[in-house]
């Protein structure tokens, strides 16, 4: 079957077929199945190889019609895109049954490059915030919770929580927490911020136990939810970033807890508005 972002590629010297699909971003048995070639042929410096459209440049904002037999979750899983982030695009609950021929539209696997919001309407995180969750030096069972907080405060931003953290709460590390999601209010509307202590793997201060500090991952929320609920765009990055975070952490979603969870006489952090409930559920799909 020919695909649309098919590419030619000439062989150089030195090359194998191996490191052709590395260079390229694909497997070795896509390559050589695309240009009929056993898995170890050996390439000829000057030989012309036909490259296959890689996944990586999926679809961004296409649409998709229903065929017979089709769930939602298979369409998700076909087309690349987590089942949550398909059924947000469309406004449908991940339980929503599709009819035949009914239209879907795709969100971009990646941010929309078309879109000159900060926030990541489709809720994809920013190439910058994956590599900075990817490359972090994680050690293996090292975190086992992942805890959501608010600010307390209508507007909020990284520097101004670091410098209250380190001079009225006297950490020596500032920012308490290891993410923070902005509401438009100082920081961008759903942008996400990495916090020294996630580049640095360093115990988190959101928790009320230096034990429990040791093991959760702290992400704040910038706003008062005991006032108003989080913006949709802060909603849809939490839970890219929640769901970057289990995967990177091995972290199952029954330990994905608000503040309250954990602290329940302490605090009703991160407010009565947060829909807890709904997307803890969510993150089970
Ligand atoms: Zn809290």
């Amino acid at each position: 079957m020919a695909s649309v972002g098919d590419t030619t590629y000439v062989v150089k010297r030195g090359d194998s077929l191996t490191s052709i699909a590395k260079q390229n971003g694909i497997s070795v048995s896509a390559l050589a199945e695309r240009n009929g070639l056993s898995r170890n042929h050996h390439v000829n410096t000057g030989q012309r190889l036909v490259i296959p459209g890689s996944h990586a440049s999926a679809p961004s904002g296409g649409m998709y019609v229903v065929k017979r037999g089709d769930t939602l979750t298979d369409i998700a899983k076909a087309q690349g895109v987590s089942l949550p982030h398909l059924a947000d695009a469309n406004g449908l609950s991940t339980k929503h049954m599709v009819k035949v021929g009914e239209r879907l539209k795709l969100p971009g696997s990646t941010a929309s490059s078309a879109s000159n919001e900060t926030a990541t309407p489709s809720g994809a995180l920013p190439s910058s915030i994956s590599s900075a969750i990817v490359n972090a030096p994680v050690t293996t069972g090292r975190w086992k919770y992942i805890v959501i907080h608010h600010s307390g405060t209508s507007e909020g931003t990284v520097k101004g929580m670091d410098n209250y953290h380190r001079q009225v709460r006297h950490m020596e590390n500032g920012l308490a927490y290891h993410f923070v999601v902005g509401n438009g209010n100082g920081m961008g509307n759903g942008e996400v911020a990495v916090g020294n202590r996630w580049k640095r793997q360093l115990d988190g201060g959101h928790l009320a136990s230096l034990a429990q500090n040791k093991v959760a991952i702290g992400i704040c929320l910038v706003g008062n939810y005991d006032r108003t609920p989080p913006t949709s765009a802060q909603l849809k990055s939490l839970n890219a970033l929640v769901r970057s975070l289990m995967t990177r952490c091995n972290i199952s979603a029954s330990n994905v807890k608000t503040h309250q969870q954990i602290n329940v006489i302490g605090t009703k952090c991160p407010g009565s508005k947060f829909p807890t409930k709904t997307f803890l559920a969510g993150l089970k799909s």
